[in-house]
């Protein structure tokens, strides 16, 4: 047969690594993705996305009368983060969604309206002069507007598919230039304002710095030093200033990110939300980590990238719950030690979704299976329970008990930070889903999907993927590939005994959270099969039960109508425990992705034989649990276990 067969990680060149830094697009409309994930997609695109209406988002740029500190600037940035990328998906799969022209001529009125915001010192934004690049969001603002500008650039400068329109994408890059020189001459070095650019914005500095990213994103469209160095002044104020973000050495001591506080600042105990020295910021903060990963991209400093790296693992040690959420009112908490109590507005969207472009980037980096395995999880629970089930917007808040609803409204807008991250995380999912880089090709993700990509010589790559999973444990992908490519396949570190095979033959050396990587002279229709190991598990943690299927956290839903959710579980459950009583049941509505009955020491009476029977009850999959939105659909993940009198 002239398989060849390694389990082996592939290590890439760090030339390559970094070549693959800074492409906004990435490989979107190389995947489309179908069945249940591809249609809320789908929808997601249609009605969230492509419905924005752009007038309203850049209205404030123009009006320029913000007093009260806000961030009505961040809307339009974010929108073009995601915007640009569907635009090129639906372009590129012949998409049905009916919002491709409409979405187009959005994108093109938005950028038509910022450019003709910008003052001629460079300033786009909505605050009066005197408080620019100050206290509150500007200098956030600014950031947000220079990714929307670096993306229309990259539309352009990239697309084959649609009408160019090359002279606007320069006007883009001129106008983003502009607008970081005038940060440069605000409160770069020697600013004109005379602060340093950290002890702007809030959070101690973190959310202007986070700036870094999108200047390292103009470095390398312009090769302009300016720029570097402007980076290297930003990292300098990241790293050094006792009071400052401390985003270096607190790391690489080990700090906890929930734990930074009081190294050389006094944090605010109390008073409003919205505090100035605090560290504990979660979004802000992995923003931060963002940019030192572009910028050790560009200069190879390692030890902003073990920093980086340090405070990823820590924070999935200390933070990431079940369901891959984190965040309590959008702060580190230690949570992962406290998800089965009812803490306030748990796993913030944009949270969610800046935790997945930070395991994207270390993915990309570290090519480590580990960070991917995160970004499954967060997707299939946090992210899509945040994500309406008509696709049209984002909730600010997804408990892991309670019910859903919708986020705020932002500076009296009808809109919030969240429902504009929201779109930004379904990319991460789509563009790592499978890969090419140099010679080697990645399947990251098992979805029902057409995928296609090319190798560094130019050569095609094709592949079909048949799969329900997650709610199916199955996968069958079947091959247009002509020709010598190592493929590889992500086993998830929770499948202790995945089973592969190729046309029909089982491959060993199969391990858990590494790459699997089958190397052979591919035929067009060689069929490969993973099934996945994926039982019910049991998860206890402070007198609590919560279970698991693979990457996806189950629940109850009061929808099923099937007794009291707080009952509790009689003692004897042990972390880790297999659960063999759990079987797929058929769904009680289309709302709901995926359905299991569980047979459970479940209630508070033993005393008869009766009563110490086990009781059945339904669960869901997490993200369908409580997607009515309404108060009356309620939904429980940690479940409480009993107590007895030696406790
Ligand atoms: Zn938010």
């Amino acid at each position: 047969m002239g398989a060849k067969i390694k389990g082996k990680v592939v290590i890439f060149s760090v030339a390559v690594a970094f070549a693959a830094f800074g492409d906004s697009l990435g490989n979107i409309g190389d995947v489309r993705l179908k069945g249940y994930i591809g249609e809320r997609l789908d929808m997601m695109i249609e009605r969230h996305v492509a419905a924005r209406d752009v007038d309203y988002i850049t209205a404030p740029f123009k009006e320029k009368t913000e007093r009260n500190g806000w961030w009505q600037t961040e809307f339009w940035g974010k929108w073009m983060h995601s915007s640009v990328p569907y635009l090129r998906y639906v372009s590129n799969v012949n998409w049905n969604g009916g919002g491709g022209a409409s979405l187009e001529d959005s994108i093109e009125r938005g950028i038509e309206r910022i450019l003709s915001s910008q003052e001629k010192n460079g300033y786009i934004g909505n605050y009066p002069d005197e408080l620019r690049c100050g206290e509150g969001w500007d200098v956030w603002g600014m950031k947000y507007t220079m990714m929307g500008l670096l993306h229309y650039y990259d539309w352009e400068y990239k697309s084959e598919n649609v009408k160019c329109k090359k002279d606007r994408a320069q006007c883009a890059l001129e106008a983003c230039r502009k607008l970081c020189d005038y940060v440069i001459a605000e409160i770069g070095p020697n600013g004109r304002r005379g602060r340093e650019l950290w002890q702007t914005g809030n959070w101690a500095g973190y959310a202007s710095s986070s700036i870094l990213e999108p200047v390292i994103w103009l470095y390398r469209r312009t090769n302009d030093k300016k720029y570097l160095d402007f980076a290297t002044y930003l990292v300098k104020g990241m790293t050094e200033p006792e009071a400052g973000p401390r985003l270096l050495d607190l790391a690489l001591k080990g700090v906890s990110v929930a734990d930074r506080n009081g190294y050389g600042n006094t944090p605010e105990k109390s008073g409003d939300y919205v505090m100035k020295h605090n560290r504990w910021k979660s979004y802000e903060m992995m923003s931060c980590y963002q940019g030192f990963l572009e910028y050790y991209g560009v200069t190879g400093r390692k030890d902003l990238f073990e920093a980086a790296v340090k405070t990823g693992n820590d924070i999935i040690k200390e933070e990431i719950n079940l369901a891959g959420g984190c965040a309590c009112s959008e702060a580190w908490f230690h949570g992962a030690k406290k998800q089965h109590l009812p803490y306030i507005h748990l796993q913030e969207t944009c949270v969610t979704t800046t935790w997945m472009r930070f395991c994207e980037k270390l993915l990309e980096i570290t090519d480590d299976a580990r960070w991917a395995d995160q970004i499954e999880r967060t997707f299939y629970n946090a992210y899509l329970g945040a994500l309406r089930s008509d696709g049209g917007e984002f909730a600010a808040y997804t408990p892991l008990t309670g019910n859903r609803w919708h986020g705020m409204n932002h500076c009296f807008m009808h809109t919030d930070c969240c429902t504009s991250n929201g779109p930004r995380g379904f990319l991460c999912f789509l563009k790592k889903l499978f890969a090419t880089r140099g010679d080697v090709v990645t399947f990251n993700f098992y979805s029902s999907a057409l995928v296609k990509g090319e190798l560094s010589g130019g050569r095609k790559v094709a592949f079909d993927m048949y799969s329900l999973y997650p709610r199916t444990d199955y996968v069958r992908i079947v091959s247009h590939t002509a020709g010598a490519v190592p493929v590889r396949f992500r086993i998830p570190t929770w499948s202790a005994k995945t089973e592969v095979k190729l046309n029909g033959k089982a491959l060993d050396g199969v391990t858990a959270g590494s790459y699997f990587t089958v190397e052979r002279d591919w035929q067009f229709g060689d069929i490969m099969e993973v099934k996945f190991d994926m039982p019910v598990v049991a998860h206890t943690l402070g007198h609590h039960v919560a279970f698991t299927r693979g990457p996806v956290l189950l629940a109850r839903d009061s929808r099923f109508a099937d007794g009291d959710l707080t009952e509790p579980f009689r003692s004897g459950i042990r972390d880790g425990q297999v659960m063999p009583t759990f079987a797929a049941v058929r769904t009680p509505s289309d709302d709901v992705w995926m359905a299991f009955s569980a047979t459970l020491p479940i209630g508070s009476h033993t005393e008869n034989p009766e009563a110490s029977n086990p009781s059945t009850v339904f669960f869901c999959d997490y993200a369908s649990a409580g997607n009515t939105w309404t108060r009356a659909n309620f939904y429980r993940t940690w479940f409480q276990i009993e107590y007895g009198p030696q406790e």
